[in-house]
């Protein structure tokens, strides 16, 4: 019997082709000097690959959310890390979806060839992470300019943008009734800032370029709120659906790299006189993780096949984020522990991808969030937030 031909093929051999010109030491090299994958960065640009979601008509390669998932998944299961430029990929959709056709001509040819790199969304803050709508970064209105004041944090890539999607106050909340209402989203030129915006990484367990961002009366003209005033809430959950399918491709990527990886040593490493993989407590943790991760790629894809059919993907779109970051996560400890001492080795990269691979359990939203989502929204239990 014949395999069906992978639909996506051209599209995943194209993407390792260019994957393998950034092998383990590359991406190695970056994490301990802690820099940023910038040849990995510019060769997805000029390939148009972080434009993939951009349509055609704005210079981009106006893919599916399924092909765009692809490219991410990859990446990961090359070894690599899209954290680095995936916000590229899909942080424009808010401007897609609700900017103005100015804003839209103005920009997106630009962020479709790499001229205007838009990586950063600043949403946390130190006292709302996961409860978005207590932010309280405040922008007022005064004339044709917005006045910003506050403070986000963890917003990553602030220092490889030119432009950054910001979510502010601009009703205080005492004044609401909804407090999903007076909170709207802005496009920042980041290069126009100046001593207004003040930057300060924060190291992490991982190479991830994350900051604390600080506004002193930056000023953002009026042109550049995206929507409607007081909107900017509902515009950010409009993209949630596409950034967990896009999020659960990579952490595939990652699981699919850490079965590879234990199952390769677990042929090869012989201890006691025969391979490690032929003792079942080796073979089966690796055996379970695999199940896991192709499960989890099944509601993947039915997520971005319901995402691309213009269909309801809220519960799918959730599932797949879950179960990604869980089978990856449980694919990692299995590949850790079938290396034994030398899954600590810097050299092996396992534990590397082992601490990139569990931000996924936590960021850009924890998972017990989205069992909060599932339990809410989709089973009818009562609500914790
Ligand atoms: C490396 C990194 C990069 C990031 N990049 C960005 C970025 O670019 N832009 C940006 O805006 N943010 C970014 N974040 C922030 C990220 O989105 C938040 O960390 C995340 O939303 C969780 O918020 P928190 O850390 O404040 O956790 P909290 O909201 O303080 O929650 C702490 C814990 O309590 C749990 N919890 C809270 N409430 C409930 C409840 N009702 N039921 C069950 N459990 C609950 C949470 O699940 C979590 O486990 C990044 C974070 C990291 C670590």
């Amino acid at each position: 019997m014949t395999r069906p031909a992978d639909p996506h093929g051209v599209l995943r051999d194209a993407v390792r082709t260019l994957c393998r010109r950034f092998p383990d030491e590359y991406w190695r090299g970056v994490d301990r000097t802690r820099a940023y994958p910038d040849e990995f960065v510019q060769a997805l640009t000029a390939h148009g690959y972080l434009a993939a979601l951009i349509p055609e008509t704005y210079g981009g390669a106006g893919l599916s959310i399924t092909e765009a998932g692809i490219i991410l998944e990859e990446i990961h299961r090359s070894g690599g890390n899209a954290a680095a430029c995936h916000a590229q990929m899909y942080t424009m959709g808010a401007l897609l979806r609700h900017g103005s056709a100015a804003q839209k001509t103005q920009y997106l040819p630009k962020i479709a060839t790499g001229e205007l790199r838009l990586q950063a969304f600043a949403v946390t803050e130190p006292d709302a992470g996961s409860d978005t709508t207590s932010i309280r970064t405040t922008a007022v209105r005064r004339g044709a300019r917005y006045t910003v004041n506050g403070q986000k944090i963890f917003t990553s890539r602030v220092r490889q943008s030119d432009l950054m999607m910001l979510l502010a106050r601009t009703t205080p909340s005492e004044d609401l009734t909804d407090k999903t209402e007076g909170l709207s989203l802005f496009l920042v030129d980041l290069r126009n800032a100046g001593d207004r915006l003040r930057v300060e990484p924060i190291e992490t367990m991982l190479n991830h370029h994350t900051n604390q961002v600080f506004f002193d009366g930056l000023e953002v003209p009026v042109e550049n709120l995206i929507g409607e005033e007081g909107r900017g809430f509902r515009y950010i959950i409009d993209g949630w659906n596409a950034e967990r399918i896009l999020l659960a491709a990579e952490a595939v990527g990652d699981g699919r790299w850490f079965i590879d990886r234990a199952s390769r040593y677990a042929r090869d490493r012989v201890v006691f006189g025969r391979p490690i993989g032929s003792n079942q407590g080796v073979q089966f943790p690796i055996a379970q993780a695999y199940a896991h991760v192709e499960a989890a790629d099944l509601v993947r894809f039915d997520a971005a096949r319901r995402f691309d059919a213009g269909e309801p993907c809220g519960a799918q779109a959730n599932m797949a984020k879950y179960l990604a970051a869980e089978a990856a996560w449980e694919a990692a400890n299995a590949c850790l522990s079938t290396h034994g001492g030398y899954g600590f080795a810097v050299e092996y990269d396992v534990e590397r991808k082992f601490r990139e691979t569990r931000l996924f359990k936590e960021a850009p939203i924890s998972n017990n969030l989205v069992l909060a989502y599932l339990g809410h929204r989709v089973l009818g239990l009562p609500r914790s937030y």
